[in-house]
Protein backbone atom coordinates (compact mmCIF):
# COMPACT_ATOMS: atom_id res chain seq x y z
CA UNK A 1 0.00 0.00 0.00
CA UNK A 2 1.28 3.51 -1.20
CA UNK A 3 2.67 5.39 2.24
CA UNK A 4 2.51 8.62 1.26
CA UNK A 5 4.63 9.89 4.12
CA UNK A 6 7.76 8.20 3.30
CA UNK A 7 10.58 10.16 2.36
CA UNK A 8 14.30 8.94 0.64
CA UNK A 9 17.10 10.82 -0.15
CA UNK A 10 20.12 8.98 -1.80
CA UNK A 11 23.54 10.14 -1.23
CA UNK A 12 25.28 9.65 -4.56
CA UNK A 13 29.41 9.50 -4.86
CA UNK A 14 30.18 9.12 -7.70
CA UNK A 15 33.70 6.44 -8.15
CA UNK A 16 33.87 5.63 -4.52
CA UNK A 17 35.63 2.18 -4.02
CA UNK A 18 34.06 0.27 -0.78
CA UNK A 19 37.46 -0.97 0.42
CA UNK A 20 38.78 3.01 0.31
CA UNK A 21 35.84 3.73 3.37
CA UNK A 22 37.33 3.33 6.38
CA UNK A 23 36.83 5.11 9.94
CA UNK A 24 39.66 7.42 9.22
CA UNK A 25 39.11 8.42 5.70
CA UNK A 26 35.22 8.44 6.24
CA UNK A 27 33.81 8.16 9.58
CA UNK A 28 30.62 9.41 8.99
CA UNK A 29 29.80 6.98 6.65
CA UNK A 30 31.31 4.27 8.78
CA UNK A 31 28.86 5.76 11.93
CA UNK A 32 26.24 6.16 9.52
CA UNK A 33 26.55 2.50 8.55
CA UNK A 34 27.18 1.02 11.99
CA UNK A 35 23.96 2.38 12.94
CA UNK A 36 22.16 1.23 9.80
CA UNK A 37 23.25 -1.06 7.49
CA UNK A 38 25.92 -1.94 5.09
CA UNK A 39 26.11 -4.21 1.73
CA UNK A 40 29.48 -5.85 1.44
CA UNK A 41 28.78 -7.50 -1.65
CA UNK A 42 27.66 -4.12 -3.64
CA UNK A 43 27.87 -4.28 -7.27
CA UNK A 44 27.56 -2.38 -10.38
CA UNK A 45 26.61 -2.54 -13.92
CA UNK A 46 28.68 -3.60 -16.98
CA UNK A 47 30.39 -1.74 -18.44
CA UNK A 48 31.29 -0.16 -15.35
CA UNK A 49 30.59 3.65 -16.39
CA UNK A 50 29.11 6.56 -14.53
CA UNK A 51 25.80 7.07 -16.98
CA UNK A 52 25.00 3.50 -17.95
CA UNK A 53 25.19 3.09 -13.97
CA UNK A 54 23.13 5.61 -13.23
CA UNK A 55 20.20 5.05 -15.83
CA UNK A 56 20.61 1.29 -13.75
CA UNK A 57 19.80 3.05 -10.87
CA UNK A 58 17.14 4.83 -12.18
CA UNK A 59 15.38 2.16 -13.93
CA UNK A 60 16.04 -0.53 -11.76
CA UNK A 61 17.66 -2.43 -14.69
CA UNK A 62 20.40 -3.51 -16.67
CA UNK A 63 21.52 -2.40 -19.80
CA UNK A 64 20.24 -5.39 -21.81
CA UNK A 65 16.85 -3.78 -20.93
CA UNK A 66 16.80 -0.08 -20.59
CA UNK A 67 19.18 -0.02 -23.70
CA UNK A 68 22.14 2.57 -22.52
CA UNK A 69 25.50 0.26 -22.22
CA UNK A 70 27.74 2.61 -20.34
CA UNK A 71 28.80 6.10 -21.48
CA UNK A 72 29.08 5.73 -25.35
CA UNK A 73 27.74 2.85 -27.62
CA UNK A 74 26.69 2.17 -31.09
CA UNK A 75 23.34 1.93 -32.47
CA UNK A 76 23.24 -0.25 -35.51
CA UNK A 77 21.08 1.20 -38.44
CA UNK A 78 20.51 4.45 -37.24
CA UNK A 79 23.59 6.79 -38.04
CA UNK A 80 27.73 5.87 -38.34
CA UNK A 81 28.23 7.64 -35.29
CA UNK A 82 28.52 6.30 -31.90
CA UNK A 83 25.58 7.69 -28.99
CA UNK A 84 27.06 9.97 -26.69
CA UNK A 85 25.91 11.05 -23.30
CA UNK A 86 28.43 13.35 -21.60
CA UNK A 87 26.06 16.73 -22.21
CA UNK A 88 22.32 16.95 -22.60
CA UNK A 89 22.72 17.59 -25.84
CA UNK A 90 23.93 14.14 -26.44
CA UNK A 91 21.33 13.09 -24.81
CA UNK A 92 18.51 14.73 -26.55
CA UNK A 93 20.25 14.55 -29.73
CA UNK A 94 20.49 10.87 -29.99
CA UNK A 95 16.69 10.18 -28.11
CA UNK A 96 15.84 12.04 -31.87
CA UNK A 97 17.72 9.93 -33.83
CA UNK A 98 16.52 6.76 -32.16
CA UNK A 99 12.56 8.08 -32.24
CA UNK A 100 12.23 8.49 -28.63
CA UNK A 101 13.65 5.19 -27.44
CA UNK A 102 17.15 5.76 -26.21
CA UNK A 103 16.25 5.11 -22.68
CA UNK A 104 13.98 1.94 -23.38
CA UNK A 105 12.53 1.71 -19.26
CA UNK A 106 10.63 3.79 -17.28
CA UNK A 107 12.91 5.28 -14.44
CA UNK A 108 11.78 5.85 -10.80
CA UNK A 109 11.17 9.77 -11.98
CA UNK A 110 8.07 8.44 -14.38
CA UNK A 111 7.10 6.18 -11.84
CA UNK A 112 6.87 8.50 -9.08
CA UNK A 113 5.36 10.88 -11.41
CA UNK A 114 2.47 8.37 -11.98
CA UNK A 115 2.03 7.50 -8.56
CA UNK A 116 1.85 11.84 -7.87
CA UNK A 117 4.85 11.90 -5.99
CA UNK A 118 7.45 14.61 -6.44
CA UNK A 119 10.82 13.39 -7.01
CA UNK A 120 14.39 15.43 -7.36
CA UNK A 121 17.57 15.35 -8.36
CA UNK A 122 20.79 17.80 -7.64
CA UNK A 123 24.05 17.29 -8.77
CA UNK A 124 27.41 18.18 -8.73
CA UNK A 125 28.65 15.82 -11.88
CA UNK A 126 29.17 16.54 -15.42
CA UNK A 127 26.20 17.92 -17.38
CA UNK A 128 24.84 14.28 -18.62
CA UNK A 129 24.48 12.81 -14.81
CA UNK A 130 21.48 14.58 -14.38
CA UNK A 131 19.49 13.42 -17.73
CA UNK A 132 20.77 9.81 -17.11
CA UNK A 133 19.36 10.15 -13.31
CA UNK A 134 16.21 11.85 -13.96
CA UNK A 135 15.50 11.20 -18.02
CA UNK A 136 12.89 13.62 -18.97
CA UNK A 137 11.72 14.51 -15.91
CA UNK A 138 11.54 18.37 -16.75
CA UNK A 139 8.61 17.42 -19.02
CA UNK A 140 7.04 15.70 -15.97
CA UNK A 141 7.52 18.58 -14.02
CA UNK A 142 9.82 16.96 -11.68
CA UNK A 143 13.35 18.71 -10.12
CA UNK A 144 16.45 18.42 -11.76
CA UNK A 145 19.73 20.66 -10.59
CA UNK A 146 23.51 20.87 -11.43
CA UNK A 147 25.50 23.57 -8.95
CA UNK A 148 28.03 23.02 -11.37
CA UNK A 149 26.20 23.67 -14.89
CA UNK A 150 22.95 25.64 -13.60
CA UNK A 151 21.62 26.39 -16.57
CA UNK A 152 20.10 23.00 -16.99
CA UNK A 153 18.24 23.10 -13.78
CA UNK A 154 14.20 22.70 -13.49
CA UNK A 155 11.67 24.05 -13.13
CA UNK A 156 12.61 27.56 -13.77
CA UNK A 157 11.20 29.07 -10.57
CA UNK A 158 12.44 26.41 -8.64
CA UNK A 159 15.94 27.09 -10.35
CA UNK A 160 15.62 30.84 -9.78
CA UNK A 161 15.32 30.86 -6.28
CA UNK A 162 18.07 28.21 -5.71
CA UNK A 163 20.73 30.39 -8.14
CA UNK A 164 20.18 33.69 -5.73
CA UNK A 165 19.77 31.69 -2.50
CA UNK A 166 22.74 29.68 -2.79
CA UNK A 167 24.74 32.88 -4.54
CA UNK A 168 25.30 30.56 -7.71
CA UNK A 169 27.17 32.08 -10.48
CA UNK A 170 25.37 31.59 -13.82
CA UNK A 171 27.99 29.96 -14.93
CA UNK A 172 28.07 27.32 -11.82
CA UNK A 173 30.07 26.79 -8.66
CA UNK A 174 33.62 25.30 -8.87
CA UNK A 175 34.07 24.64 -5.52
CA UNK A 176 31.87 22.76 -2.79
CA UNK A 177 30.12 20.90 -4.87
CA UNK A 178 28.43 18.13 -2.23
CA UNK A 179 27.67 20.57 0.79
CA UNK A 180 26.40 23.02 -1.87
CA UNK A 181 24.27 20.27 -3.65
CA UNK A 182 23.19 19.39 0.06
CA UNK A 183 22.22 22.81 0.97
CA UNK A 184 20.17 23.74 -2.81
CA UNK A 185 17.90 19.66 -1.40
CA UNK A 186 18.13 21.19 1.97
CA UNK A 187 16.86 24.66 1.75
CA UNK A 188 15.32 25.22 -1.98
CA UNK A 189 13.57 21.71 -2.29
CA UNK A 190 12.73 19.95 0.91
CA UNK A 191 10.79 23.12 2.37
CA UNK A 192 8.51 23.35 -1.15
CA UNK A 193 8.31 19.77 -2.45
CA UNK A 194 9.07 17.38 0.26
CA UNK A 195 10.37 14.93 -2.49
CA UNK A 196 9.03 11.17 -2.27
CA UNK A 197 12.53 10.47 -3.81
CA UNK A 198 15.44 12.71 -3.86
CA UNK A 199 18.96 11.93 -5.40
CA UNK A 200 22.11 14.00 -5.17
CA UNK A 201 24.94 12.76 -7.11
CA UNK A 202 28.58 14.67 -6.55
CA UNK A 203 31.69 13.90 -8.80
CA UNK A 204 34.72 14.90 -7.05
CA UNK A 205 35.89 11.77 -6.13
CA UNK A 206 35.98 10.31 -9.36
CA UNK A 207 36.97 12.93 -10.97
CA UNK A 208 40.38 13.45 -8.34
CA UNK A 209 40.85 9.39 -8.44
CA UNK A 210 41.30 9.74 -12.12
CA UNK A 211 43.53 12.58 -12.21
CA UNK A 212 45.61 11.81 -9.33
CA UNK A 213 44.90 7.85 -8.25
CA UNK A 214 43.97 6.17 -5.88
CA UNK A 215 46.52 6.85 -3.31
CA UNK A 216 46.57 10.42 -3.68
CA UNK A 217 46.02 13.13 -0.88
CA UNK A 218 43.47 14.93 -3.28
CA UNK A 219 41.18 11.80 -2.95
CA UNK A 220 41.19 11.55 0.52
CA UNK A 221 40.55 15.43 0.93
CA UNK A 222 37.50 15.09 -1.26
CA UNK A 223 36.20 11.73 0.42
CA UNK A 224 36.80 13.67 3.88
CA UNK A 225 34.03 16.40 1.69
CA UNK A 226 31.83 13.98 0.97
CA UNK A 227 31.81 12.63 4.20
CA UNK A 228 30.96 15.66 5.61
CA UNK A 229 27.80 16.08 3.75
CA UNK A 230 26.70 12.83 5.19
CA UNK A 231 27.14 13.96 8.38
CA UNK A 232 24.94 17.09 7.65
CA UNK A 233 22.66 14.82 5.83
CA UNK A 234 21.95 12.74 9.23
CA UNK A 235 21.81 15.53 11.18
CA UNK A 236 19.34 17.59 8.85
CA UNK A 237 16.85 13.98 8.72
CA UNK A 238 17.69 13.98 12.75
CA UNK A 239 16.34 17.23 13.12
CA UNK A 240 12.82 16.64 11.08
CA UNK A 241 9.57 15.97 12.52
CA UNK A 242 9.34 13.42 9.91
CA UNK A 243 12.37 12.12 10.83
CA UNK A 244 10.57 8.46 11.55
CA UNK A 245 9.59 8.39 7.98
CA UNK A 246 13.23 9.59 5.99
CA UNK A 247 15.55 6.59 4.56
CA UNK A 248 19.01 7.65 3.20
CA UNK A 249 21.19 5.54 1.71
CA UNK A 250 24.99 6.00 0.56
CA UNK A 251 25.83 4.79 -2.67
CA UNK A 252 28.48 4.57 -5.31
CA UNK A 253 28.43 3.71 -8.79
CA UNK A 254 31.56 1.97 -9.23
CA UNK A 255 34.44 2.17 -7.67
CA UNK A 256 38.61 2.98 -9.45
CA UNK A 257 41.50 0.76 -10.26
CA UNK A 258 44.77 2.05 -11.74
CA UNK A 259 46.03 2.87 -15.34
CA UNK A 260 48.93 0.90 -15.42
CA UNK A 261 49.01 0.87 -18.78
CA UNK A 262 47.59 2.26 -21.99
CA UNK A 263 46.51 0.37 -25.41
CA UNK A 264 44.79 2.26 -28.84
CA UNK A 265 42.69 -0.68 -29.47
CA UNK A 266 41.55 1.11 -32.67
CA UNK A 267 44.92 1.73 -33.99
CA UNK A 268 46.56 -1.50 -32.54
CA UNK A 269 43.91 -3.87 -34.96
CA UNK A 270 44.97 -0.84 -38.03
CA UNK A 271 48.95 -2.13 -37.40
CA UNK A 272 47.88 -5.16 -38.45
CA UNK A 273 45.47 -4.85 -41.02
CA UNK A 274 42.02 -4.55 -39.71
CA UNK A 275 39.86 -1.82 -40.98
CA UNK A 276 39.13 0.06 -37.46
CA UNK A 277 37.80 3.42 -36.42
CA UNK A 278 35.42 5.24 -33.74
CA UNK A 279 32.77 5.38 -36.81
CA UNK A 280 31.49 4.24 -39.94
CA UNK A 281 32.08 7.54 -41.35
CA UNK A 282 34.45 6.02 -43.78
CA UNK A 283 33.17 3.34 -45.96
CA UNK A 284 36.14 1.33 -45.86
CA UNK A 285 35.76 0.94 -41.76
CA UNK A 286 35.15 -2.63 -40.80
CA UNK A 287 34.81 -2.36 -37.37
CA UNK A 288 33.85 0.06 -34.89
CA UNK A 289 35.69 0.48 -31.81
CA UNK A 290 34.61 1.73 -28.88
CA UNK A 291 37.27 2.40 -26.25
CA UNK A 292 37.07 2.42 -22.46
CA UNK A 293 38.39 -0.18 -19.87
CA UNK A 294 35.66 -2.90 -22.15
CA UNK A 295 36.16 -2.47 -25.18
CA UNK A 296 32.93 -2.41 -28.21
CA UNK A 297 33.43 -4.17 -31.01
CA UNK A 298 31.11 -3.34 -33.77
CA UNK A 299 31.23 -5.37 -37.71
CA UNK A 300 29.76 -2.86 -40.42
CA UNK A 301 28.52 -7.01 -41.89
CA UNK A 302 27.79 -10.00 -39.90
CA UNK A 303 31.49 -12.10 -41.29
CA UNK A 304 32.14 -14.91 -38.64
CA UNK A 305 35.38 -15.61 -40.57
CA UNK A 306 36.58 -11.32 -39.89
CA UNK A 307 35.08 -11.94 -36.30
CA UNK A 308 37.32 -15.14 -35.61
CA UNK A 309 40.64 -12.81 -37.04
CA UNK A 310 39.58 -10.52 -34.88
CA UNK A 311 39.15 -12.52 -32.01
CA UNK A 312 42.34 -14.19 -32.43
CA UNK A 313 44.31 -11.04 -32.60
CA UNK A 314 43.03 -9.78 -29.08
CA UNK A 315 43.65 -13.55 -27.69
CA UNK A 316 47.64 -13.04 -28.60
CA UNK A 317 47.79 -9.51 -26.85
CA UNK A 318 49.52 -8.93 -23.38
CA UNK A 319 46.52 -6.43 -22.78
CA UNK A 320 44.06 -9.10 -23.50
CA UNK A 321 41.34 -9.43 -20.15
CA UNK A 322 38.63 -11.43 -21.44
CA UNK A 323 35.84 -11.62 -24.26
CA UNK A 324 32.41 -11.49 -24.40
CA UNK A 325 29.48 -11.78 -27.02
CA UNK A 326 26.18 -12.31 -27.19
CA UNK A 327 24.85 -15.89 -25.62
CA UNK A 328 25.26 -18.68 -28.63
CA UNK A 329 21.46 -19.47 -28.17
CA UNK A 330 18.93 -17.57 -25.36
CA UNK A 331 20.00 -19.08 -21.64
CA UNK A 332 23.48 -20.44 -22.98
CA UNK A 333 26.39 -19.06 -21.15
CA UNK A 334 29.07 -19.00 -24.22
CA UNK A 335 29.15 -16.37 -26.60
CA UNK A 336 28.81 -16.67 -30.04
CA UNK A 337 32.35 -15.91 -30.48
CA UNK A 338 34.26 -19.45 -29.69
CA UNK A 339 36.20 -18.77 -26.53
CA UNK A 340 33.94 -15.78 -25.46
CA UNK A 341 31.04 -15.67 -22.85
CA UNK A 342 27.77 -14.36 -23.07
CA UNK A 343 26.85 -10.75 -22.35
CA UNK A 344 23.65 -11.94 -20.85
CA UNK A 345 25.74 -12.78 -17.64
CA UNK A 346 26.10 -9.52 -17.66
CA UNK A 347 23.12 -7.80 -18.36
CA UNK A 348 24.87 -6.41 -21.48
CA UNK A 349 23.54 -8.52 -24.12
CA UNK A 350 20.24 -7.18 -26.05
CA UNK A 351 20.02 -5.52 -29.59
CA UNK A 352 22.57 -3.05 -29.17
CA UNK A 353 24.99 -5.23 -27.28
CA UNK A 354 28.45 -5.11 -29.35
CA UNK A 355 29.47 -8.42 -31.76
CA UNK A 356 32.67 -8.59 -29.44
CA UNK A 357 33.02 -7.01 -25.64
CA UNK A 358 37.18 -7.24 -25.30
CA UNK A 359 37.89 -7.13 -21.24
CA UNK A 360 41.48 -5.58 -20.80
CA UNK A 361 43.41 -7.06 -18.58
CA UNK A 362 45.55 -6.69 -15.41
CA UNK A 363 48.89 -5.79 -15.61
CA UNK A 364 51.73 -8.65 -15.50
CA UNK A 365 53.52 -8.91 -12.16
CA UNK A 366 56.40 -7.26 -11.36
CA UNK A 367 55.41 -4.44 -13.35
CA UNK A 368 52.99 -2.69 -10.71
CA UNK A 369 55.12 0.66 -9.68
CA UNK A 370 53.44 0.44 -6.59
CA UNK A 371 49.91 0.99 -7.83
CA UNK A 372 46.47 -0.27 -6.57
CA UNK A 373 44.88 -2.71 -8.76
CA UNK A 374 47.24 -1.61 -12.11
CA UNK A 375 45.46 -3.09 -15.50
CA UNK A 376 45.59 -1.69 -19.02
CA UNK A 377 42.70 1.11 -20.69
CA UNK A 378 42.13 2.03 -23.71
CA UNK A 379 41.49 6.17 -23.33
CA UNK A 380 40.21 6.67 -26.38
CA UNK A 381 39.78 10.87 -26.37
CA UNK A 382 40.40 11.24 -23.21
CA UNK A 383 43.19 12.48 -21.14
CA UNK A 384 44.01 9.90 -18.75
CA UNK A 385 47.65 8.77 -18.21
CA UNK A 386 49.41 5.87 -16.06
CA UNK A 387 49.10 6.15 -12.84
CA UNK A 388 45.64 7.83 -12.62
CA UNK A 389 42.40 6.54 -11.62
CA UNK A 390 39.78 4.53 -14.65
CA UNK A 391 37.04 2.26 -14.59
CA UNK A 392 34.76 0.47 -17.02
CA UNK A 393 35.66 -2.89 -16.51
CA UNK A 394 35.14 -6.40 -13.98
CA UNK A 395 37.99 -5.78 -11.72
CA UNK A 396 36.43 -6.14 -8.36
CA UNK A 397 38.10 -2.18 -7.24
CA UNK A 398 36.26 -0.96 -10.00
CA UNK A 399 32.84 -3.47 -10.45
CA UNK A 400 31.97 -2.95 -6.97
CA UNK A 401 30.05 0.08 -5.31
CA UNK A 402 29.18 1.35 -2.18
CA UNK A 403 25.98 0.88 -0.45
CA UNK A 404 24.71 1.95 3.07
CA UNK A 405 21.45 2.84 4.05
CA UNK A 406 19.82 4.49 7.26
CA UNK A 407 16.05 5.60 8.99
CA UNK A 408 12.64 4.34 8.01
CA UNK A 409 11.99 0.56 7.17
CA UNK A 410 15.72 -0.03 7.32
CA UNK A 411 17.68 -2.64 9.88
CA UNK A 412 19.81 -1.00 12.74
CA UNK A 413 23.84 -2.51 12.47
CA UNK A 414 22.99 -5.28 9.88
CA UNK A 415 25.71 -6.06 7.57
CA UNK A 416 24.90 -8.40 4.67
CA UNK A 417 27.11 -10.42 2.46
CA UNK A 418 24.28 -11.14 0.46
CA UNK A 419 25.10 -10.16 -3.33
CA UNK A 420 23.16 -6.57 -4.46
CA UNK A 421 23.42 -4.98 -7.50
CA UNK A 422 22.60 -1.31 -8.10
CA UNK A 423 19.57 -2.42 -10.13
CA UNK A 424 18.47 -3.60 -6.70
CA UNK A 425 18.19 0.01 -5.04
CA UNK A 426 15.12 1.25 -7.60
CA UNK A 427 12.75 -1.36 -6.56
CA UNK A 428 14.13 -1.48 -2.54
CA UNK A 429 13.10 2.69 -2.57
CA UNK A 430 9.66 2.22 -4.53
CA UNK A 431 9.31 -0.82 -1.97
CA UNK A 432 9.82 1.81 1.06
CA UNK A 433 7.42 3.75 -0.53
CA UNK A 434 4.59 1.45 -1.06
CA UNK A 435 4.72 1.77 -4.94
CA UNK A 436 4.63 -1.38 -7.26
CA UNK A 437 7.60 -1.34 -9.56
CA UNK A 438 7.20 -2.00 -13.01
CA UNK A 439 8.01 -5.18 -14.42
CA UNK A 440 11.10 -3.58 -16.51
CA UNK A 441 12.59 -3.21 -13.11
CA UNK A 442 14.50 -6.52 -12.77
CA UNK A 443 16.20 -5.36 -9.76
CA UNK A 444 14.87 -7.37 -6.45
CA UNK A 445 13.73 -4.95 -3.10
CA UNK A 446 16.45 -5.60 -0.51
CA UNK A 447 15.08 -7.15 2.17
CA UNK A 448 17.73 -8.37 3.77
CA UNK A 449 18.47 -4.48 5.29
CA UNK A 450 14.88 -4.07 5.41
CA UNK A 451 13.14 -4.74 8.63
CA UNK A 452 13.46 -8.48 10.00
CA UNK A 453 14.62 -10.10 7.06
CA UNK A 454 16.87 -13.37 8.16
CA UNK A 455 20.76 -11.90 8.63
CA UNK A 456 22.43 -14.24 6.99
CA UNK A 457 21.83 -17.70 4.49
CA UNK A 458 24.34 -20.15 2.67
CA UNK A 459 25.90 -18.65 -0.10
CA UNK A 460 27.71 -20.58 -2.68
CA UNK A 461 30.61 -19.61 -4.63
CA UNK A 462 30.86 -20.07 -8.21
CA UNK A 463 32.56 -19.88 -11.45
CA UNK A 464 31.52 -19.48 -15.20
CA UNK A 465 34.45 -20.11 -17.87
CA UNK A 466 34.40 -20.09 -21.25
CA UNK A 467 35.21 -22.89 -23.27
CA UNK A 468 38.28 -23.75 -25.49
CA UNK A 469 41.55 -21.77 -26.21
CA UNK A 470 44.70 -21.19 -23.46
CA UNK A 471 43.32 -17.68 -22.68
CA UNK A 472 39.47 -18.42 -20.79
CA UNK A 473 37.29 -15.79 -19.66
CA UNK A 474 36.39 -16.34 -16.29
CA UNK A 475 33.48 -14.92 -13.93
CA UNK A 476 33.16 -15.38 -10.42
CA UNK A 477 30.93 -14.89 -8.26
CA UNK A 478 27.95 -15.99 -5.70
CA UNK A 479 25.44 -18.25 -7.00
CA UNK A 480 21.71 -17.86 -4.89
CA UNK A 481 18.16 -18.61 -5.35
CA UNK A 482 19.67 -19.84 -9.16
CA UNK A 483 20.64 -16.87 -10.47
CA UNK A 484 24.33 -16.33 -10.68
CA UNK A 485 25.54 -12.77 -9.52
CA UNK A 486 28.97 -11.97 -10.82
CA UNK A 487 31.49 -10.08 -8.38
CA UNK A 488 34.42 -10.20 -10.81
CA UNK A 489 35.94 -11.12 -14.00
CA UNK A 490 38.86 -11.84 -16.43
CA UNK A 491 40.91 -14.49 -17.83
CA UNK A 492 42.47 -17.76 -16.44
CA UNK A 493 45.77 -18.45 -16.71
CA UNK A 494 47.06 -20.53 -19.34
ZN1 LIG B 1 34.77 8.21 -13.85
Amino acid sequence: MANDARHVVVLGIDGLRPDLVTESTMPHLVALAKDGTWNRRHSTVFPSETRGALTALATGATAQVNGIAGNQFYVRGTSPDQVFTETTHDWWAADERLAGDLVKAPSISEVLHQAGRPFAVVTSSGPGALPALNWKGQQRGQTGFNVRHPQIGYPHSFAARAHHSLKIPAGGISADGPMTAFRVFEREIWPYDKPATTILWCTEVDSVSHLHGLQSSQLLEKMRGCDDVIGELRAWRDAQPERDNITLFIVSDHGHVTIGGTVNVADALCQVGFKAAASFNDDATQVLVRPGRAVGLWLKQDDPALLHDIRDFMMAQIWFGGAFSPAREPGSTNGMVDGSLALELLGAGGERAPHLFIHLGKMPAGDQAGYLDPVFYDPGDYDLRVGGGTHGGLHRGEFTAVLAGYGAGLAQGRVSDIPSSITDIAPTILSLLGIDAPKTMTGRVLAEVCGDAPESEELASAEILSAGGCKNTLLAGIKRQGHFHVSEGGIEGC
